[in-house]
């Protein structure tokens, strides 16, 4: 297929920008890569920050929007099924499982795909990203595991088209997702695979620096870490060992301003626009959680489904009245002393939301958060830039009134 076919239109050109320069969405930018790029050209269109247009990108997507009144929709966007699953053998070294790098790894294998945009880590920095597009096994696997910063994971994009590469996987997270699907038909590609996590609270190289000095008892030894659905951070050290840091004992006034700006004003946790999303939180401890979009996404699933064990998705508990303490005590920036801390962390895992439930408790829990730091540091955006399903979402809660 020619790259001036109808279905693959030209596209224009403009000058990528340079490292380090201000880019058009300022301190909003989440480093996501397009503007690395000559695709920069759509930038208006594609950017997540500045023009927030879920509808039409899951109509082009899914063929059609999240159903508002259905409840699940509303919280896990559109999808065909989800599942609890992990690998009968996890890859040594990956966040959870492994299930993601399995699914990049099959797909090249099987040649259903000749690339795999993901990102590795630099030489010099474990969690400094580097993102490349992956052709060999290796090259995936060396990718496992969370670098858990901002990632430019579309600066490799020119790469593909000049390549002349036509069927190609992208991992990666929404708000890089977002500017994908908008230039997706430029790419020149017959097939485009998109395999999402979700996101949350993520920060610049600097700011996970702070968060590992004020949270961890030895920062320079982490080599992964994940907030838990048992209400803690669990640090995995060099040695194999596990620190484990209740949620209500974090200094949330230090770490007030940790999170970019980028991720307090996004409302994507979910990876909307990815065929199949694989995460962790809406499934039981210990295992990973599917969600597949549409046909693509099945497709996906498929070919890695004989490496796993799998369960339907439960839910337990009701998150409202937790949700709605934890409003203002974040607002106030409150740190519990560390042993109420545990206590509460000890009583909520007891008797607290779990499987999809703990899945709504955290998305309310960062909506409602987002949406006052939109409305506090960006009420000119606050109405175009919040989507109707986080409206709906937040609009269950009290909220402070400034
Ligand atoms: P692995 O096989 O280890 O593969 C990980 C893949 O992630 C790699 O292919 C790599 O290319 C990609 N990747 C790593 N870092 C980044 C990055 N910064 N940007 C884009 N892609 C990256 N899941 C939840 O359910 N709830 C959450 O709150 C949540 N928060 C997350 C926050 C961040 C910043 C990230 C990157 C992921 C988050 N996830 C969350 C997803 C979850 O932590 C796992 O990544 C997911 O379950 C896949 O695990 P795995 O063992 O299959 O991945
Ligand atoms: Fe450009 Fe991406 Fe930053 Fe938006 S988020 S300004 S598209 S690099
Ligand atoms: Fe992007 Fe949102 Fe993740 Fe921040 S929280 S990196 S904006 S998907």
């Amino acid at each position: 297929m020619s790259a001036t076919s109808p279905k693959l239109p030209k596209h224009q050109k403009s000058k990528a920008l340079k490292p380090g320069s201000r880019r058009p969405a300022k301190e909003l930018c989440s480093e996501c890569g397009l503007c690395d790029t000559y695709y920069i050209h759509y930038v208006k269109d594609a950017c997540a920050f500045l023009n927030q247009q879920f509808d039409r990108l899951e109509t082009q997507t899914h063929g059609r929007q999240r159903n508002l009144e259905d409840d699940e929709e509303v919280y896990f966007g559109v999808h065909r099924q989800m599942m609890a699953a992990r690998k009968i053998e996890p890859i040594e070294g990956a966040q959870w499982t492994g299930i993601v790098s399995t699914i990049a790894c099959e797909m090249l294998d099987r040649g259903i795909v000749e690339g795999v945009v993901c990102v590795q880590n630099t030489p010099e920095d474990r969690f400094g990203p580097k993102p490349v597009i992956a052709r060999t096994r290796e090259e995936v696997l060396a990718a496992r595991v969370n670098k858990p910063t901002l990632s430019p994971n579309l600066s490799v994009l020119e790469q593909v088209e000049q390549s002349g590469m036509k069927r190609l996987l992208v991992i990666g997270v929404g708000c890089q997702i977002q500017a994908l699907r908008e230039v997706e038909e430029r790419l020149g590609l017959e097939k485009l695979y998109v395999l999402g996590t979700p996101c949350v609270d993520n920060v610049t190289r600097a700011g996970l620096q702070k968060f590992l000095d004020t949270t961890s008892r030895s920062p320079e030894t982490v080599v992964h870490y994940e907030f838990m659905q048992d209400f803690r951070v669990h640090f995995k050290h060099e040695d194999g060992s596990i620190e484990k840091v209740p949620f209500f004992g974090l200094n949330t006034k230090e770490l007030k301003d940790v999170f970019a700006p980028s991720c307090m004003s996004c409302f994507d946790y979910v990876n909307g626009l990815a065929d199949l999303v694989v995460g962790y939180m809406g499934a039981p401890f210990g295992w990973q959680w599917i969600v597949v979009r549409n046909e693509t996404g099945q497709e996906m699933l498929d070919i890695a489904l004989d490496q796993l064990q799998t369960q339907p998705v439960a839910s337990k508990g009701d998150r409202h009245q937790a949700v709605q303490q934890s409003i203002p005590a974040y607002d106030k920036g409150v740190t519990l002393p560390m042993w109420a801390a545990k206590l509460m962390g000890v009583v909520i895992e007891r008797i607290g939301p779990t499987g999809l439930e703990y899945g709504r408790f955290s998305i309310d829990s960062h909506f409602t958060r987002n949406y006052l730091y939109v409305k506090r540091n960006y009420p000119e955006k606050l109405e175009q830039h919040v989507p109707e399903f986080a409206k709906k979402i937040v609009g269950q809660y009290e909220l402070p009134d400034s």
